[in-house]
């Protein structure tokens, strides 16, 4: 029922409450003079009779003229039809109230489909849009989403046209799917589920659009890593089966060059084992299997014990390697097999990017502040051009020339990174110029109030 309907009800109630209040006073006045007629003919007295029948007809004349609503014949039946009516708009009211709730639903669909994170149209056969949510809008553009606007399935494209086509016209409704590319600035891979509603020809259907770029960078970044990391382990097992075969085949008569084939071969081995070993711990960590078992660790003590450790490759190299401050009370709670691993790291790259007769120092602070330990490893080495900072703790990244100067992995610091960061809630980084050292730190809160157990 159109608001017209409704308001022409109450009209017409109106119209009959008035016949029923005006109507009948009028009505009551016509009867005296049509009985004083009746009474006057009854005597025969001509003149009275005439008189009380013009008064009467006077009253039925002003009975009607009162009583003429615009929609109700006023007639004996008034008070019924007036009844009616009555019912009639308390019935209006009644839907009025259902379509409310209808429309609160209504409401209610539009937010939950608002909530989602794909994007969904709605669709007729015609292609045009009837409904469009919230990630819909975003992604193709409020101008694409306009009802009863082909923009939205024209922006999707022919191949989502003709799955819409086939979802419709099919019998059994099946859905489709569809995997095609957003054309824009930038093009967004998306896969769409084209879902049927309703069918004939005025069916129509869902198309629901899921943007799958991370999906995507996911799998780039899975397919990099295996290619470099059959590259990595490439190299070392190239090297190894040169070497054994010219031993194996007695190649080399020479006892010196033996020797030195059989260093090779440790030295190309334990680096294998090495990438393998760092490989694994990364996988362990980013996969959550590896867990931190936390003890209160005192960082001056274990620091003091990798620069001990690294004297003798230090005084091979002439580098000075020393302890320049080490704070009281530089205790957090932490692995300690873990972070011993960290500093080891960050001590020999010190030392392999840092010319001879370099110097490397290590410092140990606590920052009140941010209530953490905050260890630090300085050297006076090569240093890192600005445009490498950012992909240093990336997998498999080297500097350009470094590779020349020394023998690396590609991966230590991002196993570092993952130790610090996921499993002890700590934070790295690197301050570096090109030819004028570095300094890496890395912080570990000293309460672990959110362990991380990943
Ligand atoms: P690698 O096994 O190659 O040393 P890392 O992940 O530990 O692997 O380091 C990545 C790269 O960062 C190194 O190849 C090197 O180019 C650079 N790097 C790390 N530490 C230093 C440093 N102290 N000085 C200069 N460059 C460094």
């Amino acid at each position: 029922m159109t608001i017209q309907q409704t308001t022409e009800s109450i009209t017409a109630a109106r119209d009959a409450r008035r016949a029923i209040g005006l109507g009948f006073p009028w009505g009551a006045a016509c009867v005296v003079p049509v009985a004083a007629a009746i009474g006057g003919w009854i005597n025969e007295t001509p003149s009275s009779w005439l008189i009380a029948a013009a008064a009467a007809a006077a009253g039925v004349l002003m009975t009607a003229w009162w009583c003429r609503p615009a929609h109700v014949v006023v007639n004996a039946s008034t008070a019924a039809t007036a009844a009616t009516l009555q019912r009639r708009v308390h019935t209006d009211a009644h839907e009025a109230l259902l379509r409310n709730a209808i429309e609160l639903r209504a409401e209610e669909r539009t937010a939950l489909l608002d909530a989602l994170g794909d994007a969904v149209i709605l669709v007729n056969s015609h292609r045009e849009t009837l409904f469009a949510n919230r990630a819909a809008r975003a992604l193709l553009g409020d101008v694409c989403t306009i009802s009863g606007t082909c923009a939205a399935v024209d922006a999707l494209g022919g191949q989502v046209h003709r799955a819409i086509q086939g979802v419709l016209s099919a019998q059994g409704g099946e859905r489709r799917r569809v995997e095609c590319e957003l054309r824009g600035d930038e093009s967004i891979p998306v896969v769409v589920f084209v879902v049927p509603v309703s069918s004939g020809r005025d069916g129509c259907a869902a198309v629901i659009v899921r943007d799958v770029r991370t999906e995507r960078e996911a799998d780039r970044m899975k397919s990099d890593f295996v290619a470099k990391a059959s590259h990595e382990l490439r190299t070392p097992l190239s090297a190894l089966r040169a070497y054994a075969e010219m031993l194996a085949d007695g190649e080399v008569s020479d006892e010196v060059q033996r020797a030195e084939f059989a260093r090779i071969i440790l030295s190309e081995s334990t680096r294998l084992s090495e990438l393998v070993d760092r490989m694994l711990d990364i996988g362990r960590i980013e996969s959550g299997m590896a867990r931190a078992c936390h003890e209160s660790v005192d960082f001056a003590v274990l620091a003091g014990e990798c620069v001990n450790e690294q004297q003798s490759e230090a005084a091979r190299r002439r580098i000075t390697l020393r302890m320049a401050r080490a704070s009281s009370g530089s205790h957090a709670s932490a692995d300690r097999a873990l972070m011993k691993q960290v500093v080891l790291n960050l001590l020999s790259n010190a030392l392999k990017y840092t010319p001879d007769g370099g110097a490397v120092t290590v410092e140990v602070d606590v920052d009140n502040l941010a209530r953490a330990v905050v260890v630090s490893v300085r050297d006076n080495g090569l240093g890192i051009p600005k445009h490498a900072l950012p992909r240093l703790f990336g997998k498999f990244y080297r500097v350009e020339n470094h590779e020349r100067v020394a023998k690396g992995t590609g991966l230590g610091l991002n196993l570092c990174r993952n130790i610090v960061e996921a499993l002890h809630g700590g934070q790295i980084g690197v301050e570096s110029e090109a030819d004028n050292g570095s300094r890496f730190w890395f912080a570990i809160p000293i309460e672990q109030a959110g362990r991380k157990a990943a």
